[in-house]
Parts: C-alpha cells; sequence; structure tokens
C-alpha cells in the first residue's frame, strides 16, 4: 500500500509504498477514507534529532477515519464495512484515568509503550490503518468521513478545553480564541453553541479572520502588542473571562495573560514553544492557567453528536495521497482554510 511518511529528520515527508498491514490479535484493519493534516505534524517534523521520540519512519496522520476492512482474532462488537472514526490518544485501557474514557490522561501509556496513530504508532495518511482495539473506534453512522475526521481532533481538542472552562463562560461573558485555524475555527463553533459567551478571535491573518466571523466570532482583532488593549476596551476594561490560545506561542501566550479578567481562565492548548509566568501581582488574582491534551472518548462521542445537530462543522481542503506533501507545505505556510483533508483511496 502507499503511505505519507516522515523518513528522515529535517526533510518533508514523502508518499512511500510500504506492506498493507495484517491485524493481530484484537486489532482492526482500516481502509482510510480520510485523514486529518495538523498542526502538530508540523512541530513534530520541526524536532531536532535530539529532541524527537516518535521512531522512523514514521506514517503521518493521528485523525482518521475508515471503513472496517479486515479484523484480528477475537475481535467482536464491530463488523466489516462499519464507516468509523479513531479516536487518537491511546492508553493502557485498564488504569483510573482510562476506565473514565480519558485515554489521554493515561499516565502508564508512555512506559508501555503505547502511542497515537502518527504520533508513534503508524498513522491514517496511508490506505490502511490498524487500530489497536475496538474501544478506539467511534461509529460515525450516517456523518460524512470526509467532512468529520478532523473532529477527533480539531473538534475534541478545542471542546476538552472549552468544557472545563464552561462555569466561567455565563451570560454576559466573553472568550477570546487566538488562532482561526483548524482547531480554532471549531473552538469558535463549540464556544457560540454551548455558551453565552461573546467571542473575540484573533489571528495575524486576514483570511482567518474573515472566516472567524463567518463562523461565529462577534469580533476579529488582528494578533498583535495592541490585542489586550482592543479586548480590554470591548469588555469594559474587565477582560475576557476565559482565552484560549491554539498557537502557543510567546507572543501569543503573553497575548492571552494580558487579557484574562480577575477569576478568568487561561487554556494554551497551541504547542508553539510558549510559556506564561504566573504569580501573585504577575497575573490577574485568581486567575487559572492550563495546558490540556486531547480529549476523552465520551468527549468525542459529544462532538460528533454537535456535528449530527449541525451545531458545529470543519471547513476542508481535500487532497489525493498524492497532493499530501503539498498539503504540508500549505500548512507550513499558515495557508489552510480549516482542515487539509487527505483522501488515501481517493
Ligand atoms: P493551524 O495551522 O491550522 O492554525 C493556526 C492558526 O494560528 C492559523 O490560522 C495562523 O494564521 C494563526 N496564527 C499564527 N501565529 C499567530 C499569532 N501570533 N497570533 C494569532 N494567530 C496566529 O494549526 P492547528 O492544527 O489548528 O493547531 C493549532 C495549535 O494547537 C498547534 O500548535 C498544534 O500543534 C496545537 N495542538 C495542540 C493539541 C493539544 O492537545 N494541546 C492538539 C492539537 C493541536
Ligand atoms: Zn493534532
Amino acid at each position: 500500500m502507499r503511505a505519507l511518511q516522515y523518513v528522515e529528520i529535517g526533510s518533508p515527508p514523502r508518499v512511500v509504498e510500504v506492506e498493507t498491514p495484517e491485524p493481530g490479535p484484537g486489532e482492526v484493519r482500516l481502509k482510510v477514507s480520510a485523514a486529518g493534516v495538523c498542526h502538530s505534524d508540523e512541530f513534530v517534523m520541526s524536532l531536532p534529532a535530539e529532541a524527537y521520540t516518535f521512531g522512523l519512519p514514521l506514517t503521518l496522520g493521528h485523525e482518521g477515519a475508515g471503513t472496517v476492512d479486515a479484523l484480528g482474532e477475537g475481535v467482536t462488537n464491530v463488523a466489516l464495512g462499519d464507516s468509523v472514526a479513531v479516536y487518537g490518544p491511546w492508553g493502557c485501557g485498564r488504569c483510573h484515568a482510562c476506565s473514565r474514557g480519558a485515554e489521554n490522561s493515561c499516565p502508564y501509556a508512555v512506559e508501555l509503550g503505547i502511542a497515537p496513530p502518527g504520533l508513534g504508532a503508524p498513522g491514517a495518511i496511508a490506505e490502511y490503518m490498524i487500530v489497536d482495539d475496538v474501544r478506539h473506534l467511534v461509529p460515525l453512522g450516517d456523518l460524512d468521513p470526509v467532512r468529520n475526521v478532523s473532529l477527533t481532533d480539531a473538534g475534541l481538542t478545542p471542546y476538552h478545553a472549552i468544557r472545563t472552562a464552561m462555569p466561567k463562560l455565563v451570560g454576559g461573558s466573553t472568550a477570546v480564541v487566538i488562532g482561526a485555524g483548524g482547531l480554532g475555527h471549531v473552538a469558535i463553533q463549540i464556544l457560540r453553541a454551548l455558551t453565552g459567551a461573546r467571542v473575540i478571535a484573533l489571528d495575524v491573518n486576514d483570511e482567518k479572520l474573515a472566516l472567524a466571523k463567518e463562523v461565529g466570532a462577534h469580533e476579529a482583532v488582528l494578533s498583535n502588542d495592541e490585542a489586550p488593549e482592543a479586548i480590554k476596551r470591548l469588555t469594559g476594561g474587565l477582560g475576557a473571562e476565559a482565552v484560549f490560545d491554539f498557537v502557543g506561542a510567546p507572543a501569543t501566550g503573553a497575548i492571552a495573560a494580558a487579557s484574562v479578567a480577575l477569576e478568568g481562565d487561561v487554556q494554551l492548548v497551541g504547542i508553539g514553544g510558549g510559556a506564561v509566568p504566573v504569580g501573585f501581582g504577575v497575573t490577574p488574582y485568581d486567575a487559572a492557567f492550563r495546558a490540556p491534551y486531547w480529549g476523552t472518548r465520551s468527549e468525542l462521542i459529544e462532538v460528533f453528536e454537535m456535528a449530527r445537530r449541525d451545531q458545529l462543522h470543519v471547513e476542508i481542503e481535500t487532497y489525493s495521497l498524492d497532493e499530501a506533501p503539498q498539503a504540508y507545505e500549505r500548512l507550513h505556510a499558515g495557508e489552510i482554510r480549516g482542515r487539509a483533508v487527505v483522501l488515501p483511496n481517493g
């Protein structure tokens, strides 16, 4: 089969021919319908050799959907031909966190050598992929896999972040979304559907600001040194009850810390190398700072349910497997509108 692999540190990923994998006991093989292109892949491929821990060659793609194509020994509860999405943050399946469906918080995955597809295990940007356990499959039913595959990360991650901030997003409150890209443009829709907050979107790119407005942001503001002042102006001097930073760069972390209200929430979701100093007199009294990771299995089901009710959608650009390297080039250049989705089987 063909797959998009990161083969060599510092070189762009390429389409290669590899052996079609066979599912082992308990495993499921999917014929991939769609796979999303996430900025985290770009982060992974930017790491120097000393910091790179994902194995080579690495088949990319941690947002995957497909049809069940072959069953390993002993697999039940799923049938050939089922249309499914892959829950990506794989855990041990037995600990307290995994029992709650919070495999994103499994403390044992690393020591057991369990890694998400596309981030250690072979990923979804391939004609076929192996999923290690049926519990990592969520039935899609009548949901279009191409339009919805990216909800497995670009939907789930903002949903997980926003849910914990919801008690603060009461009537009359304000939420700031920094970075209206893949995750950010879904975050805006989740905020609009679940809260009464006024949503202020920030980006460095006018087209992304236009997209932010299109998907429901009340205000769109250029992301620069003056952004915190603009946010203060829009909130009567108080700041925002919640700030979600989907860039995570030093500059955006600083904007987040300078824009949050007393008792507000800052969530640093992006992994752009930023960090925010937190302390008494440094950040607003009682403001909470958090760097969340992906989301839980039950939250993924909730996100798909929201898509079914037309409460959110993903803006997509589609690519064939041969074009997948171009999708990464466009992602690097900040040119993707919404999410790039690869269709490995045409
Ligand atoms: P993306 O490339 O689709 O979107 C990033 C957006 O940020 C773009 O619209 C870009 O124009 C904008 N941007 C860049 N610099 C900016 C700045 N200084 N101020 C405001 N906006 C700016 O990326 P994505 O796939 O949505 O991922 C967003 C971030 O979240 C990445 O860092 C990614 O690695 C990270 N991520 C984290 C998790 C997690 O679990 N914590 C999960 C998925 C992705
Ligand atoms: Zn991702």
